[in-house]
């Protein structure tokens, strides 16, 4: 076994076994470690078996094991190269796994057997495991592949959602439907925590008038697990056993419930592991009840609550990514009279003294917010971006009403993304080619991007016409598929795609339909957008995707308004949705297009990672100054939509910015792209600002700058060792 439990009484089992032709047999192994999801020559052991069956299983190489033919298994067995391939990744692997030269283990040689907890809703690693609804997922698991690849000794614990977010249809009318989902368990990268008996462990959670009974899955993320929480247990009610199938319910009881058991059970499952952790990181405020459980915890051993309030503060972590007080999770009180009134006598204090702990007002009454707690009970609290830095500290300022707002304990680490993830591979192995050996372990350094310069334009140019062309054989195939098989009018064939011009600049704009990103900006003058669109000679392209949650009306009237454009026959082709945005298609989307745009109504974007994405692959962002385009634009590197000053009237803003948009696509953007072309017939200039985005902002946003300094934050925990001995019991 890799990865031994630190309860040794325990074991992951592996319910499915592959029948593999024995010297290809450890791609069976492979298939339960994430770490090929970031490795492409790992990916490629699957796919060169046999492509259609990739795609086919959706890129999931355990349903793809399972379904492979022995023919083709035995096939490879014979090919030279696939087995000199296969060598190389597992020897990469073997060596990976054993972490010796990793960044932490020699920076930190003495920290190396402690544990971090890292907490979060969802978890975004790949579309086969979809725990995810957007940004907030997908950067946890990007945190969990860079923890991984730096060696830090952390731990996740998330919920296994068996029902998944949603996978979205549109209708003709440009409604969105959504799909049910259900995740084949024994075919999903997760496996089950056992006791020496053979039966699963179970933790369990009061909630009102019962205990819930929880098992726990392990994933491995590379050489950093992942605990997944699963209420489907026999002896659950049917609804408590519903309670962790899916996420972020409008519903405050199973709300409230869900985060009961995240913070608590999570806890209470880490413990039961054998974990005993000197840093807890809660992303977001939705795991804060972990820190009333350990104080709790203290207490039963005896120590008064203020000083146990204080030992757990020291090692906890706090990130908010929520820049308006409207969207932050907070529980009426008669709700937390209902869910806690039996823990405040166990923690020794008053009701009172209890909602002090987390008190709100709000216009319609008091509220026990999520982040005050969090705030309150953490060390360290950190907003994703210096705008968002900002706006948080204004926002809580009044947690320390004596104190100026700049000096609001809540500093800011920008989000990042995870570097191999994100990168196309042609791309990669271009980097590999002239950034030198080892770039990808100093990609947070801008030194080694220095000589992004040195790649010849045709060659960066020959990648990039190359991504696109996949893109739109993707949204081809896609509207194919759909048009043989799902019964779509042929309006909506043509609203997938199949009018794209591989070779005309394309716009990319991917992201949750939540009205503040305003999808409908650059709608907003039709007539000038056609005109723009439709020029001879300079066709201009845009690619909508993305999901509006369930319940939220406006977000789905604005995939509608989106659609209804995209329809219109004037656009001749030229606009086009793609449905069901999920990490599989921002792929394609942010490695494929030629400009990402991003339209949020500032300062609502916290931070934003779509555009780091499209970054890093060369593609051109052109956003209004919000989350952390504002600190890596420099005038040369993209573009910016509107100044970087606080919003007025909203009205007057989308205005405003709706008119810098156009100018600035029609007189800068379209025309650069366009540009008389040298007798190379390379867009030079276009290439040099690809060169120049790359250059300044792949280092800047990596989770491995990232990481690092949250390694800073984690730091105090690690070396507390008061607070360690006092947390395992
Ligand atoms: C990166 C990513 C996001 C976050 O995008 P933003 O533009 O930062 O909101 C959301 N969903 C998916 C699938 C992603 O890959």
């Amino acid at each position: 076994m890799d990865f031994p439990l630190p309860d040794s009484t325990l074991y992951v089992d592996t319910p499915v076994h592959f029948d593999l032709p024995r010297r290809i047999n450890r791609l069976g192994k492979l298939a339960y470690n994430m770490w090929w999801t970031w490795h492409p020559e790992a990916l490629r052991l699957f796919l060169q078996i046999d492509r259609d069956l990739w795609e086919k299983t959706y890129h999931n190489p355990i349903a793809f094991l399972q379904q492979a033919s022995r023919v083709q298994l035995n096939a490879v067995t014979q090919n030279r190269y696939y087995l000199e391939s296969y060598d190389r990744v597992f020897s990469t692997f073997d060596r990976y796994l054993k972490a010796d030269g990793s960044w932490f283990r020699t920076t930190y040689p003495d920290l190396a057997g402690k544990t971090i907890a890292y907490f979060s809703m969802e978890f975004g690693m790949h579309e086969i495991l979809p725990i995810y609804a957007g940004g907030l997922g997908v950067l946890s698991g990007d945190h969990l592949k860079e923890a991984s690849d730096l060696g830090l000794p952390l731990v996740g614990v998330g919920f296994l959602y068996t029902h998944g977010y949603f996978s979205q249809r549109i209708t003709e009318d440009g409604w969105q439907e959504a799909r049910p989902f259900e995740l084949n368990v024994d075919e999903a990268p997760v496996r089950p925590v056992m006791m020496e008996n053979g039966q699963p462990l179970e933790v369990s959670v009061h909630l009102p008038q019962r205990d819930v009974k929880l098992r726990v899955w392990q994933v491995l993320v590379g050489r950093v697990p992942l605990y997944l929480l699963d209420s489907r247990v026999p002896g659950n009610t049917p609804a408590d056993q519903n309670l962790t199938t899916r996420l972020y319910s409008g519903n405050p009881e199973v709300r409230i419930s869900q985060e009961i058991l995240l913070g608590i059970g999570g806890l209470r499952a880490l413990r039961a592991l054998g974990y005993s952790p000197s840093v807890w990181h809660m992303n977001e405020g939705h795991s804060a009840f972990l820190a009333l459980e350990r104080t709790r915890e203290l207490v039963e051993q005896g120590i008064p609550f203020q000083r146990a309030l204080e030992m757990v503060r020291v090692n906890n972590v706090f990130t908010t990514h929520t820049p308006v007080p409207a969207g932050n999770d907070e529980f009426p009180t008669w709700l937390i009279d209902k869910y806690f009134a039996d823990l405040w006598p166990q923690l020794g204090i008053s009701r009172d003294e209890f909602m002090d702990l987390a008190r709100c007002e709000r216009h319609w009454g008091e509220a026990f917010s999520m982040p005050v707690l969090a705030i309150r009970l953490s060390e360290h609290c950190n907003a994703v971006s210096e705008l968002h830095g900002h706006v948080t500290r204004k926002m809580w300022h009044f947690l320390w009403p004596n104190r100026k707002v700049d000096d609001v304990p809540i500093t800011h680490i920008t989000n990042g993304i995870h570097t191999s993830t994100w990168l196309a591979r042609r791309l990669h192995l271009l980097f590999d080619r002239y950034l030198g050996d080892g770039w990808l372990e100093k990609a947070d350094d801008p030194q080694i991007w220095e000589r992004i310069n040195d790649i010849p334009d045709a060659e960066l140019w020959a990648v990039r016409l190359h991504l696109k062309r996949k893109l739109v054989l993707y949204a081809t195939e896609k509207a194919r598929r759909q048009w043989m098989h799902d019964g779509i009018h042929p309006v909506q064939v043509i609203a997938s795609g199949v009018l794209l011009d591989p070779y005309a600049l394309t716009i990319g704009f991917a992201r949750r339909f939540a009205p503040y990103k305003r999808a409908n900006l650059v709608l907003r003058d039709f007539d000038r957008l056609l005109r723009i669109l439709n020029k001879a000679n300079m066709p201009v392209q845009i690619i909508f995707a993305g999901k509006s949650h369930p319940d939220n009306e406006p977000g789905k009237l604005l995939i509608q308004e989106v659609y209804r454009a995209v329809k219109k026959a004037e656009n001749g082709g030229r606009l086009v949705f793609l449905e069901d945005y999920d990490m599989n298609l921002a792929r394609y989307m942010v490695q494929g297009v030629d400009v990402w745009l991003n339209t949020p109504r500032r300062p609502n974007e916290a931070s934003g990672t779509s555009g780091q994405k499209a970054a890093l692959n060369g593609v051109l962002n052109f956003s209004v100054l919000d989350g952390w385009w504002r600190e890596g634009y420099n005038g040369r590197n993209g573009w910016a939509i509107g100044e970087d000053v606080d919003p007025v009237d909203p009205a007057v803003q989308d205005e405003a910015d709706a008119r810098d948009l156009y100018d600035t696509l029609e007189n800068e953007i379209v025309p650069l792209y366009y540009k008389e072309r040298s007798g190379s017939g390379l867009p030079t200039e276009w290439i040099a600002r690809m060169k120049e985005a790359i250059r300044t902002l792949g280092p800047q946003f990596s989770t491995r700058r990232m990481l690092k300094e949250y390694t800073q934050l984690y730091l105090t925990g690690l070396k507390d060792t008061e607070g360690e001995s006092a947390g395992s019991s």
